[in-house]
């Protein structure tokens, strides 16, 4: 049996960040379990790798706040450090008069976010910027970057063991139960005691939270994000980021054009059902949890919206059939061609949904007298990891 004041379920970037900031707070006896032997296996190191600063999200939400400040945070972080971090700027494009009103309101929202930006309002200007991109108006925001996420969660673990916390990876926490005193976790590797518990389990923490009776209205229903790469040759198709103008109505930001720290560009992600938490490929599929997601009353009632159909349909036509996913891409870059797109990774979102059908847009986590159940870690979560875990830390201080 090991015992320890507090244990973290789950390093990624969210978990391991409330570890550094109890670490520099307290002195409290913290142990982060990790089910897999590599770090960033899942969402902190399968993803687009951007700081967003904050013109996407509304004035005074909490989303706004932990954005912007995430993202200056994370440049000092990965300046100080050394983490591959290029300060690229964001190009947002509308195609339509419908889209170039909706820039108008993401520049409201940078104004009032404190958010640099420009707009542009021709071709001319946008391909001074971008000499590829295609679209009416842009709104460019100089300060979105491109960050190494994978090594940004492997310095924050290196950290964190440095300042005496204790890194467990191979151990997966695989029940949960609450005792006199706190909780007693059973793991893949045996039993720990411990008096507090923070729930930083991404995709699976909604059934580390069931366990212990939170957060019973709401499932994680895992969205697939693919990705091309841009054969090299073609790179510079792209010299920056690219994105659409976003939908208000959906969670997911669209296909765009990311140029990552190392030179590479992507293209992606979609957003398709997963066939599993953690099934990454389009073929794979989890029958356990394709039965859970499909009995859930929350995704069926989500499905249930002409809307949500037609994306679906839309979504998962760009899984199966490249061809698709060139004409999303050809949307912001028309020159691009389909063998200029090569397949590459993929990640998958731990999208909440409710019982009554919502996705759950913004962050959630759920307090306990002696827990914090992160159960909404919501993109932007990379960008918004530090400050996010910050809050986190001095939530469950004020417990201890
Ligand atoms: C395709 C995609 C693109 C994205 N793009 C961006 C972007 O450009 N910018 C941005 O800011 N955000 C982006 N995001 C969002 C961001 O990646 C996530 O919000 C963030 O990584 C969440 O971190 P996390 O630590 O909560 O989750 P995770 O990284 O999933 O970490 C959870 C950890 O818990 C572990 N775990 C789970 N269950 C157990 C258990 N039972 N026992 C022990 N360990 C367990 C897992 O192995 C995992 O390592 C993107 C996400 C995706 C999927």
């Amino acid at each position: 049996m090991m015992y320890h004041d507090v244990a973290i379920v789950g390093g990624g970037c969210v978990g391991l960040s409330v570890a550094k900031h109890l670490a520099e707070r307290t002195d409290l006896d913290v142990a982060v379990l990790e089910k897999e032997h590599h770090l960033a296996a899942h969402q902190s190191g399968r993803n687009s790798g951007v700081l967003h600063p904050g013109f996407n999200y509304p004035p005074d939400s909490k989303k706004a706040r932990f954005a912007t400040e995430g993202t200056s945070r994370m440049k000092k972080y990965c300046a100080k450090h050394d983490i591959p971090c290029e300060e690229l700027g964001v190009l947002v494009v509308a195609q339509d008069n419908s889209e170039e009103a909706r820039l108008d309101k993401l520049a409201e929202q940078a104004e009032a976010n404190g958010v640099e930006y420009k707009l542009l309002d021709s071709q001319a200007e946008i391909h001074e910027h971008e000499p590829h991109a295609n679209g009416q108006a842009a709104l460019y925001a100089p300060e979105a970057a491109s960050v190494d996420s994978q090594q940004y969660v492997y310095e924050l673990a290196k950290e964190v063991r440095e300042a005496g916390v204790d890194l467990y990876t191979d151990y997966e926490v695989t029940r949960v139960e609450q005792t006199v005193d706190g909780y007693h976790l059973a793991t893949s590797n045996g039993h720990f005691e411990v008096s507090y518990l923070v729930n930083a389990a991404g995709l699976h923490a909604d059934e580390i939270a069931h366990q212990v009776g939170v957060g019973e209205r709401y499932q994680v229903v895992p969205f697939r994000g693919e990705y091309y790469e841009v054969r090299p040759e073609r790179a510079d198709l792209c010299q920056t980021m690219i994105y659409p103008t976003p939908n208000p109505e959906l969670p997911f930001l669209g296909v765009h054009y990311t140029r990552r720290t190392d030179g590479k560009v992507i293209v992606g992600p979609n957003a398709v059902l997963a066939f599993g938490r953690e099934a990454y490929d389009n073929t794979e599929f989890d029958p356990r949890d394709l039965y859970e997601t499909l009995t859930y009353e929350g995704f069926r009632k989500l499905l249930s919206s002409k809307l949500m159909i037609k994306v679906a349909w839309d979504e998962l036509n760009k899984s199966y059939r490249k061809e698709k996913f060139t004409k999303a891409s050809q949307r912001l870059v028309p020159d691009v061609r389909a063998e200029d797109l090569q397949q590459s990774y993929a990640g998958i979102r731990a999208q909440l949904v409710s019982d009554d059908g919502e996705l759950v847009k913004d962050p959630l986590f759920v307090e306990r007298e002696d827990a914090v159940h992160i159960l909404n870690a919501v993109s932007p979560g990379l960008t918004s990891s530090l400050p996010f875990g910050e809050h986190i830390a001095e939530t469950l201080v004020e417990k201890v």
